[in-house]
């Protein structure tokens, strides 16, 4: 008996795929699995990136549009 590396439900030792959230499991050995960073986790709810990096990069992505849109406007502002 194992673990899920994804959810962590008890799987039978010889199972592929968990039968809780039915994702693919690495190898046996387990040597070799792959690591799971918690960059590239996502919210299974909404499937969009849950990690605190990547809403910090949308907001810096956000931000950089506002300075981009107002820099845009002072340049028309100052054209007339
Ligand atoms: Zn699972």
């Amino acid at each position: 008996m194992r673990y899920c590396i994804f959810c962590g439900v008890k799987i039978p030792a010889d199972a592929k795929f968990c039968q809780n959230c039915g994702k693919e499991q690495p190898e046996t050995s387990g040597a070799n699995a792959p690591e799971v960073t918690a960059d590239e986790t996502t919210d299974p709810a909404t499937g969009v990136l849950a990690s605190p990096k990547a809403k910090i990069m949308v907001g810096v992505g956000v931000f950089v549009v506002m300075i981009a849109v107002f820099t845009g406007t002072m340049i028309l502002v100052n054209a007339k």
